[in-house]
């Protein structure tokens, strides 16, 4: 072998950890990644940095896995599942539609989000709005959207859609259709969930005292409401289905106490969200299948418990079907080596985005990975910090992450996993403009959300 090929040999690209990148990620013997068949130098070229590079193939595969392995388990009990996708994860007019297509219903928790679906042509029927503080407005205007629920959050918000109700003329031949949210006590994230009795956060009523069946029995007394169920969310980034289980098994049990105080059976339990997914090769993601036939297991067996009928059941994930589709790239601007307290030399990596592109490590401390995109780095690495361009030194993309050695200014740098929660929770910061969206299929890129412009900051600014 020439001394050319062996160096070749020792800079082979490392493999693509499948499970945090998107489905049609590949990297080419020179070390360039690419996406749906195009290469992230080409779509750095002609879309800029950073942008969010969206695989629209992969997000239908995921909307696709959800509806089959729900459909699939829960047909033997002979009840169906609707999947609401969770707008919040990231919602825009293209991927409503997607998700539409895919049999997807959408969740929203804006008026905000609920103009993003009614403007992709979702109908009404198959939108569901949310929220801890509805304003008039935004229930106005889902009534008059004829959305397919109103998840109403507290005992004062009962009232206000019941008044909102009577105000556009609904009346017990047309209801309004409610759910209440309950808040279980059970709380997930990660591997670990906790139980408690009494709830210290904002979401939902409290089952604590009888508060949920209260609730439950208060929208019993609209006759312009309908209540079609109950709806819980316990948390997010859930890797335990156990979770998953004990919550149901908590939400049939107060469908069978409504049932024993007022005769009246919910036809329908909303499960939520939290669906976690692999950020770094480390994680597991959830798998869909077995947590559909474990929840249509448990909910099978306490409804035979209970001598009840097995309820409609719905579901709400966002970031298991938008989170792994997505890979921010970056440009590496300067590289800084840093010698730190124990003597050792961290590499502050700069790329050209930053927390304004991705709040959550700042946020929650979350933990994310990393690749040189556009060739084959040293297969020596170093120790490094990837660290936005903002005014805050807390500006960091990835805490600790080896990188190749010979990383350098200019190189593109992908970082996985980034779907969810990425650009939905965007800003402004520093005035730095948001990065466009991206969707590759089959060779095809296409801007979805394009960049936005300094005449977009300035078209708020009155002077
Ligand atoms: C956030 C949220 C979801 C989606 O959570 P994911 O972790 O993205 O699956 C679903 N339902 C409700 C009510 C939520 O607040």
């Amino acid at each position: 072998m020439s001394a050319a090929g062996a160096a070749q040999a020792q800079t082979a690209p490392a493999p693509l950890e499948a499970h945090v990148w998107p489905l049609s990620a590949t990297v080419s013997d020179d070390g360039v990644l690419s996406l749906a068949g195009i290469d992230v130098t080409t779509l750095a070229e002609d879309f800029g940095t950073p942008a969010y590079i969206l695989d629209e193939g992969h997000f239908r595969a995921r909307a696709r896995l959800f509806v089959e392995s729900f459909t699939q388990a829960f047909a033997p009990l002979g009840t169906s599942v609707d999947v609401y996708y969770a707008g919040k994860s990231f919602l825009s007019v293209a991927v409503a539609k997607w998700a539409r297509e895919e049999g997807l219903r959408v969740d929203t928790c804006t008026g905000g989000e609920l103009a993003v679906a009614l403007r992709a042509g979702v109908p009404g029927a198959e939108i569901g709005l949310h929220g801890n503080n509805k304003s008039d407005s935004e229930i106005a205007r889902a009534i008059e959207a004829r959305v397919g629920r109103i998840v109403v959050d507290s005992f004062a918000e009962i009232e206000r859609v019941a008044a909102a109700a009577r105000a556009a003329g609904r009346t017990a031949t047309d209801p309004v259709p409610v759910m209440v949210r309950v808040t279980t006590g059970i709380h997930a994230g990660g591997h670990e969930f906790i139980s408690t009795a009494h709830e210290d956060q904002k979401f939902g009523i409290s089952l604590a005292g009888g508060q949920a069946l209260a609730a439950l029995t208060a929208v019993l007394g609209h006759p312009e409401l309908e209540l079609l169920g109950a709806h819980t969310h316990i948390g997010s980034q859930i890797q335990d289905a156990e979770a998953f289980e004990v919550n149901a098994r908590t939400m049939l049990g107060l469908r069978e106490d409504l049932h024993a105080a007022t005769g009246y059976l919910m036809p329908e339990l909303d499960l939520g969200g939290g669906y976690g997914i692999a950020y770094t090769p480390d994680e597991t993601p959830i798998d869909v299948p077995s947590l559909a036939r474990d929840l249509a297991g448990v909910i099978a067996d306490v409804c035979t418990e209970l001598g009840t009928t097995v309820p409609r059941i719905s579901i709400e994930p966002g970031r298991a079907i938008v989170g792994s589709t997505t890979v921010t790239v970056y440009t590496v601007g300067v590289v800084k080596p840093v010698t730190i307290d124990d003597g050792s030399v961290r590499l502050y990596v700069s790329v050209d985005g930053g927390m304004s592109d991705n709040i959550r490590p700042a946020l929650y401390d979350a933990r994310y990975t990393a690749r040189l995109a556009n060739r084959t780095g040293s297969a020596q690495t170093v120790r490094a910090r990837v660290v936005g361009k903002h005014c805050e030194s807390g500006d960091i993309v990835i805490s600790d992450i080896a990188l190749p050695a010979d990383i350098a200014p200019g190189d593109l740098l992908a970082v996985p996993a980034t779907g969810a929660y990425g650009r939905s929770m965007a800003s402004n910061y520093n005035h730095v403009l948001r990065p466009p969206v991206v969707a590759v299929d089959a060779g095809q890129a296409r801007v979805i959300v394009r960049r936005e412009t300094e005449d977009d900051l300035l078209a708020l600014d009155l002077g």
